[in-house]
């Protein structure tokens, strides 16, 4: 009897459906209906072996034909009910994210498969044996056949359509099943003795096992738990089916600086048992030191984080603890991106609990809002620097000026460094867009005019954050090169955080550019982390003193003395000293007096873009009579 092919089949998907059950599981759609698709194949071989059989009976003995009839129709239900399957698996995560919709499309496909499955049962059906060939036919193994074959089409069609919205190894095995599925239905029509569509659906199943839902591609090696993948796919499940949950996140901190492999091990098994005891909800490994584990709600969450933290209370033999982060409830994000981002963003939180609540949320999509500013303003060559006018006291002149940038909005309105430099230093923007302002700053250098006028240097403000990231001697270098400036034209302020955080780096990077001429200013001098240290060790030769310092000089005697004491140290130290926010004539000229040697401030001029700024210097050079 021509049952081999099935027999085999039958073998395999029992194996798959052992390996699949043996193996921890999430709860995710996909994996219900590839479950769903398994049970489906394994009846329909059944059936498919029972039909043959009762088929060669019937016609070779005197078995009741109306009984192989039912069973033959039986088989081709379950087959058209595998292909429905098929469907299914392929469109749910992918069709329609509005609600409306997607209900419209489910209620439509249920409904079609529905009739056809009615239709197949009522109509009539025959069958026929001669040697090896077997096969039924007549209206209702017509229906089967039809709706076989829009169901494949269409998985076919979807899969290539939304290809863009799934990984590569997902479109490949969804063609590859269904492809395999046609081909052996077209080979099976052609030549009707070879029984190919039973084996060619577990063979699908074995690509779809292997590529997609081998549960142990979910598992972390080493702790048992879920890993990452598995978060991602169960967090987008939860948000496209609508359903809500919290997030209980811990995150390892060492103690000591010397952690060794063994303690690794040991804090990340203790912290995998603690959560797996916690109850039966998910737990996932997400990073070499992180944890989190998905509930239903945010009772529940808070209840089993108040347990984490007696346990916590109670191991103190290891030199770690933990931060947390909580998700009470995931509809304050809109979906998994802003989910993921945020849990990326807060996960590096030093405080001990942080709890999402809607201005955490809101201040993330301040932040990205302004990154992607930034993206775009670089994309669009939006970044504009001004550049705002020094009073040198002893030569009266305007020979330096500070270079200070903006973002130009497509109205042509300006976003002012404060909104946007923060954000560019955390989201590490502030390389390429430190790059494109020192470009700029060349660009002007490069053009002579100011020079005609008299300017001497410019200043460039260089921030803390781009010591961490990268060396920045080297593109400031590279770029004075490639615009064939004077390395001496450039002044950088620094500021006394950059100083604090990265020194070794920083005085590195300090040393390389000043060996070819570029000085140092120390910026913002006066902002309460002043430390002498920073002046007396770091190679600066100006210290600016902030707004803020400036202004305190009128708020009482006391401060009057200090800053008058602070102008004559810095002298004996060789140093220049520029106050900034100069503002009325009567800080000009106290600041004269005490023999401050640059002023800066809106008194002389605000920052001015490129072309005010040459006709500011281009006046001033004519008659330089502002100074009084
Ligand atoms: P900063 O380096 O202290 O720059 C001086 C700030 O004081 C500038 O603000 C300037 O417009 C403002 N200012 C100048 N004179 C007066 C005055 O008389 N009164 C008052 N109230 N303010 C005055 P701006 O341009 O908004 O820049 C703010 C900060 O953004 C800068 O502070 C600097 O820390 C940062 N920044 C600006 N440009 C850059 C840049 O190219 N790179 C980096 N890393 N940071 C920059
Ligand atoms: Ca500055
Ligand atoms: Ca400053």
């Amino acid at each position: 009897m021509n049952i081999e092919l099935q027999c085999c089949a039958l073998f395999i998907i029992f194996s798959i459906s052992v390996m699949f059950l043996h193996e921890k599981k999430l709860d995710l759609m996909n994996r219900r209906l590839f479950q769903r698709a398994i049970k489906a194949c394994f009846a329909c071989l059944i059936f498919d072996i029972l039909s043959v059989i009762l088929i060669n009976l019937s016609v070779y003995s005197d078995f009741d034909p109306f009984i192989t009839g039912i069973v033959c129709k039986i088989y081709i239900m379950l087959l058209v009910l595998q292909g429905f399957f098929g469907y299914l698996y392929a469109s749910t995560s992918l069709l329609p994210r509005d609600r409306m919709r997607a209900k419209a499309v489910r209620i439509l496909s249920h409904l079609i498969f529905c009739t056809g499955e009615i239709m197949m049962l009522l109509l009539p059906i025959s069958f026929t044996a001669s040697d090896r060939v077997v096969y039924s036919y007549g209206p209702s193994t017509s229906v089967a056949y039809i709706l076989s074959a829009i169901y494949i089409l269409s998985t076919i069609v979807i899969t290539i359509v939304y290809k863009k919205h799934m990984p590569g190894r997902r479109f490949i095995a969804m063609l590859l099943w269904q492809g395999i599925w046609l081909l052996a239905a077209l080979v099976q029509f052609i030549r009707p003795e070879l029984l190919l569509v039973g084996f060619a659906s577990s063979f699908g199943m074995v690509i779809l096992y292997i590529q997609l839902e081998n549960p142990s591609e979910y598992i972390d090696g080493s702790t048992g738990l879920f890993n990452t993948n598995a978060l991602s796919a169960y967090i987008h499940d939860k948000y496209r089916f609508n359903k809500p949950f919290s997030l209980f996140t811990a995150k390892i901190h060492y103690l000591t600086d010397n952690v060794d492999y063994n303690m690794e091990q040991e804090a990340v098994m203790r912290s995998a048992k603690a959560l797996v005891s916690l109850g039966p909800e998910p737990a996932f490994r997400i990073d070499d030191d992180t944890f989190c584990v998905v509930y239903d709600n945010s009772e529940r969450m808070f209840e089993k984080a108040a347990d984490i933290k007696r346990q916590k209370d109670a191991v103190t033999d290891l030199p770690a603890n933990g931060t947390y982060l909580l998700i009470p409830d995931s509809t304050q994000m809109s979906g998994p991106d802003e989910f993921f981002r945020f849990l990326h963003t807060y996960l590096e939180n030093e405080q001990e609990i942080t709890v999402a609540d809607d201005k955490l949320v809101q201040k993330l999509r301040d932040q990205n809002r302004i990154k992607e500013l930034i993206d775009d303003a670089l994309r669009m060559d939006r970044v504009v620097v001004f550049f705002q006018p020094f009073f040198n006291v002893k030569e009266s002149c305007f020979d330096t000026a500070e270079a200070l940038v903006r973002i130009k909005n497509e109205d042509g309105s300006l976003i002012p460094p404060g909104e946007f430099i923060p954000v560019a230093e955390e989201t590490g923007q502030i390389i390429p867009l430190g790059i494109r302002i020192f470009e700029k700053v060349c660009m002007f250098l490069k053009k002579g005019e100011a020079d005609r006028y008299g300017l001497k240097q410019i200043e460039a403000n260089i921030s803390a954050a781009q010591f961490d990231y990268d060396n920045p001697a080297k593109y400031v270098l590279q770029l004075t090169e490639e615009y064939g400036i004077d390395p001496g034209k450039l002044n950088l302020e620094i500021t006394e955080t950059a100083a604090a955080r990265n020194r070794d780096i920083m005085l590195r990077n300090m040393n390389t550019l000043i060996e070819r001429g570029i000085t140092f200013s120390l910026d913002d001098f006066g902002t309460g982390r002043s430390n002498i240290d920073y002046f007396v060790n770091m190679p600066v030769k100006i210290i600016k003193f902030d707004y803020s310092f400036t202004h305190s000089f009128f708020e009482n005697d006391k401060t009057k003395f200090v800053l008058t004491g602070m102008v004559d140290i810095l002298h004996k130290l060789n140093m220049s000293v520029v106050a900034e926010g100069i503002e009325t004539e009567e800080q000009m000229r106290v600041m004269k007096d005490m023999g401050v040697e640059y002023l800066q401030g809106y008194y002389y001029s605000r920052p001015l873009p490129e072309d005010e700024y040459i006709a500011f210097l281009k006046q001033h050079s004519l008659a330089s009579d502002l100074q009084g």
